[in-house]
Formats: C-alpha cells, sequence, structure tokens
C-alpha cells in the first residue's frame, strides 16, 4: 500500500497570519432575477424558488443575494475568507436558511447545465435543496458555525505525562474538487502545570468543526495544531492525520489505496526525540 508520509514541522511563528491578509474581491452587482435559473411556471413544486432571497431582503443591501451582503461584511474588516476559514462572525441569526436557499437556487442552475431534467426526473427533482443543505448545514458546516464552547478546567493533578487523544473519525472534503477525504487523527498533548485541560470530547468537536470545511489536509492539520496550541498552551502538541481522499479515488488517477499521511509536532514533540517517538509508537498500535 504506497504511503505518501509528510511531515510538516511548522512553528506557530511560521503559520499564516490569516487575519492580516487581504483579499481584494470584486463584488458583481447581480439581481437576484439575474441569478435565478430559468424556471417553467408549470411546476409548481419547483426547488425552494419562492423562497430565495427571502433573508437577503431583511439584510442591508435589499436586492442583494444574501452571499454578497455577507462578503461585503467580510471584506469591510479586511477579514480572509477562503474555503476553509470560518465566518460565523459575518453572519448574522437566521442567514444561514438564506445561504441554503441561494445555494439550493445555483445548485439548480448547474443541474441545469449537466443537462439533467430536473423536472420530470423524480430523482433529481429536490437534489439542488438536498446540495445546498448537505454543503451549509453538515459538510461544510465548520465555516458558518462558531467555535464548540470548550470548558476549561485548571490542572490541578498538575499532570505533566503525555496524553493521546484518538482516532478521531474524520470527514472533510478537499477544496480543489469537493471531494470527500475521510480519515482518522490523533492528537498527542503534553500539558503543563499551567495548561488548561479541556474534556475529551472537546478534542473530538473541536477536530469536527475544524475539518467540516472545504480544505487541504496539510493546511487543516496545521489549524488545528494551531488552536491546541492556543487553547491549552501545553508544553508541546502533535498531530498525525491519516486519510483517503476521494479526489484520488473516485476520479483522477483512480488509486484506491493510497493514503496521504501528515503530521505537525510542536514544543516539546519537536524538541524531545524520545517523546516524538513514544507518541508515534503508541499510536503506531491502534
Ligand atoms: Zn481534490
Amino acid at each position: 500500500m504506497p504511503i505518501k508520509k509528510q511531515t510538516a514541522r511548522t512553528s506557530p511563528a511560521k503559520a499564516p497570519a490569516k487575519k492580516n491578509a487581504i483579499k481584494k474581491t470584486v463584488v458583481k452587482k447581480v439581481t437576484p432575477q439575474k441569478m435565478a435559473p430559468k424556471v417553467s411556471n408549470k411546476v409548481g413544486n419547483k426547488v425552494g424558488n419562492t423562497e430565495v432571497n427571502k433573508a437577503g431582503n431583511k439584510a442591508e443591501g435589499d436586492g442583494l443575494p444574501l452571499s454578497v451582503v455577507i462578503r461585503r461584511r467580510i471584506e469591510a474588516q479586511n477579514a480572509r475568507f477562503h474555503a476553509n476559514d470560518n465566518i460565523s462572525a459575518f453572519i448574522r441569526p437566521g442567514e444561514l436558511e438564506g445561504l441554503v436557499d441561494e445555494v439550493a437556487q445555483k445548485m439548480e442552475a448547474v443541474l441545469e447545465s449537466l443537462v439533467i431534467d430536473t423536472e420530470s426526473d423524480h430523482n433529481t427533482k429536490n437534489t439542488s435543496r438536498r446540495v445546498a443543505k448537505m454543503y451549509v448545514q453538515e459538510v461544510f458546516n465548520g465555516r458558518y458555525t462558531e467555535q464548540p464552547v470548550l470548558t476549561k478546567f485548571p490542572n490541578v493533578s498538575r499532570l505533566n505525562e503525555l496524553m493521546i487523544i484518538g482516532p478521531i473519525t474524520v470527514r472533510s472534503a478537499c477544496s480543489h474538487h469537493l471531494c470527500p477525504i475521510m480519515g482518522r487523527i490523533w492528537i498527542g498533548v503534553l500539558p503543563s502545570k499551567n495548561s488548561a485541560l479541556i474534556g475529551l470530547s472537546k478534542y473530538s468537536r473541536l477536530t469536527e468543526w475544524v475539518m467540516c470545511r472545504p480544505q487541504i489536509q496539510e493546511e487543516a492539520v496545521v489549524e488545528l495544531a494551531d488552536m491546541l496550541e492556543k487553547k491549552i498552551k501545553p508544553v508541546g502538541v502533535a498531530v498525525v492525520m491519516e486519510a483517503d481522499h476521494f479526489c484520488m479515488q473516485w476520479r483522477g488517477v483512480k488509486d484506491r489505496d493510497s493514503k496521504m499521511i501528515n503530521s505537525v509536532m510542536r514544543g516539546s514533540f519537536l524538541r524531545d526525540f524520545n517523546l516524538r517517538r513514544e507518541f508515534l509508537a503508541l499510536i503506531e498500535r491502534k
């Protein structure tokens, strides 16, 4: 089984400063009428058309698609909104439903361009709405929802031994093809007596939140390690991710067995060879 092993040793200082990245994007003025796919009036139950832009009209920039309204708020703050960025701070209550409507409408146009007869094909009749809900509410949900609340406990027992959490199931998607990435993650933490500890389930919640975005694996593990360092302030943190990339299996080279493994070692995991070896030996046995 060919295994692509890639070790990314990134220090926190080298991590990209996302907040400062300034991206200029030209916002095109598109009226909702112009965007709407051509819909036959004969079919009354056509996906979501009556509801589209409901939320957008309520928001500022009346008449603009909701996505444009949100994009303008982000640009006003010079924030980044790449596929793997969380933009929840720019989304107001109730707007996610409006985004689902907008994505459903545009998905319908994609199906139309794929020359699929969604009117008489009962299997694809509601596909656009199903896909829109899947993207916004499920598989890319980590872009639109706030970081899960992590209850922190002081390290009263002054634990300073290696902790390993995993394997945590990973479901993500590549930002190149939006193909699934399915895998597992192991997290190693060496707390200091001043570290804040978080409950075991919170590691899974945090991992899921980071992974539920379109991205590339190399960046995903770095982002997770950054977040853990910030939250726990450990002496060392290690993240190893092993995943199947469906863009290599379902399409492309169609190599069913290829996996990608990434590891990020920080602090003591980087400096202390024995600690690193202990961590890697323990997760190898899983
Ligand atoms: Zn891909």
